[in-house]
């Protein structure tokens, strides 16, 4: 009786290891093949550059991780810090801004994501295979991609710290030296009447107007003039501007309202800086006694200790084929910030074809494209970009007799640190309102920008 009460139970025990196993063993290879169709699915999101449009679109699209599904975003930066460069003008001078509030770690800004969804890769994209859907980077990797953005943003045509340079390092190394030259300097030469000249010479003079002699060069051109009146006529507007409004014979910030170029005007000389205006510095050499001999356009001269050419902004595209880049080597996008003729890839920011140069036109980009990426990887249609064509443009938007939008161009500067201007459309902002919200350059938002909680 105990004998079959043992070879029952021994059954019993034979019956339920073959059930465990066949249970098991179908439960592995059911998570097995779980896995590995969740692998495929994975989107693999590669942004490059890691400044206002990188740092603030991979943070928008990594905050709504949870709406999306399994995602991963690798950000390729050949710095190791967020540059607010915005705050450079003042920051070029000695005293101003403490090195932290200038630059800020981006690795630590993204630590709240886990591994899997986030990974900082310092490096320089070199090399964009748009068949392969890859991308070859400075280390020596090639990087796969599903979604790629493009934000690597623009450079100085001159070796300044008005935006990053090669590496953190060389961008701090660069503004310190920029700091010691100008507090030796006695005379200093900011070329470039635009608003980053503009904006330096007031720093420099609100600080050293009585005690340094501050020279800014710039020149009307003519060229510039012509051609924007020409895509002021040729853009759809319900506020057309009348081209009389635009800045107009020798002047300064010469795609401004005249209003906008007087102001700035009358608030640099009250700062004591002398204006040459028609001029533009053709050629630099260096005197044996460690001065520089400027030649100006008109043939004069001038010797000065320290010279800031502030002119001309090159699109960091150099690693993109030629077919992707207009003449100025801009990226060309379509009305939904897709790269032209690229599958899965999207380029904003300043590296982008789409409008002016601005933090304000990048971050509404950022917000869009991150939008619509969310959108489509739950298979809903993207929504078209609206363009604020020119800064002197306002669109308005009226649908069944409402207005529901107004795109307007939009721009505001710092004259020292008192005064400002600015305007949204053609119109001239008040100047007290654009100095109170300009008074920091805005370094407070660095933090929230790096961390993604402005976001
Ligand atoms: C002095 C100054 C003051 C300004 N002030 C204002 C202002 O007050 N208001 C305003 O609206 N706008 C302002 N602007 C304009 C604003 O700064 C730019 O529009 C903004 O920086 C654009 O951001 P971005 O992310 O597109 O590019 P960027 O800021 O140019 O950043 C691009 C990033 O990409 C990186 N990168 C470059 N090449 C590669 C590569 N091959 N691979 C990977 N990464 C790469 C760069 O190192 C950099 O970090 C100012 C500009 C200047 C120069």
């Amino acid at each position: 009786m105990i004998d079959i009460l043992l070879r029952a139970a021994s059954a019993i025990q034979q019956a339920i290891n073959i059930v465990f196993h066949f249970l098991t063993v179908d439960y592995f290879r059911q998570i097995a093949l779980l896995s590995a169709s969740a692998s495929p699915t994975m989107k693999r999101i590669i942004v490059l550059g890691g400044s206002y449009a990188g740092i603030s679109t991979a943070h928008r699209i990594l905050k709504q991780a949870a709406k999306i599904g399994p995602l991963k975003i690798t950000l390729v930066s050949p710095n190791t810090d967020f540059y607010w460069s915005m705050a450079s003008p003042r920051g070029v001078v000695p005293g101003q801004i403490a090195d932290e509030k200038l630059f800020q770690p981006i690795a630590a800004g993204f630590s709240k994501y886990p591994a899997a969804q986030f990974e900082f890769t310092l490096a320089k994209a070199e090399k964009l295979d748009v068949e392969a859907k890859s991308v070859g980077i400075s280390s020596g990797e090639t990087l796969d991609y599903d979604y790629l953005i493009v934000a690597t943003g623009s450079r100085t045509r001159a070796h300044t710290p008005f935006k990053a340079l090669g590496s953190t390092e060389e961008t701090r190394d660069a503004l310190h030296d920029f700091q010691s030259e100008v507090k030796e300097a006695k005379t200093i030469v900011v070329a470039g009447a635009g608003v980053t000249g503009v904006e330096a010479a007031g720093e420099l003079a609100y600080e050293y107007g009585r005690e340094k002699k501050i020279i800014l060069v710039g020149l009307n051109d003519p060229m510039t003039h012509s051609l924007m009146i020409r895509r002021v006529k040729c853009c759809f507007s319900m506020h057309p501007v009348n081209p009389s409004q635009i800045a107009s014979g020798p002047t300064i910030l010469e795609e401004s309202p005249a209003s906008v170029s007087n102001y700035a005007l009358k608030a640099l000389k009250n700062l004591k800086v002398t204006v040459k205006l028609d001029t533009k510095v053709m050629s630099s050499a260096q005197l044996p006694a460690g001065q520089k001999e400027l030649t100006l356009s008109n043939g004069d001269t001038l010797t000065t200790d320290m010279y800031i050419p502030t002119f001309g902004l090159i699109p960091n595209s150099s690693y993109i084929p030629a077919p992707y880049l207009n003449t100025n080597g801009s990226v060309m996008v379509d009305e939904y910030l897709r790269v032209k003729g690229a599958k899965d890839v999207w380029a904003i920011g300043d590296v982008s074809d789409v409008e002016s140069w601005q933090f304000i036109t990048c971050d509404r980009q950022s917000a869009h494209l991150a939008r619509n990426m969310i959108s489509m990887m739950n298979n809903r249609p993207p929504l078209p970009y609206k363009v604020a064509a020119s800064r002197m443009i306002s669109v308005f938007i009226i649908r069944d007799g409402v207005l529901t939008d107004l795109v307007a161009g939009f721009m505001g500067l710092q004259i020292g640190k008192k005064a400002a201007t600015g305007h949204f459309g053609s119109w001239r902002l008040p100047s007290f309102i654009v100095a109170r919200a300009r008074r920091t350059l805005f370094v407070e938002n660095m933090g929230p920008t790096v961390d993604g909680s402005l976001f």
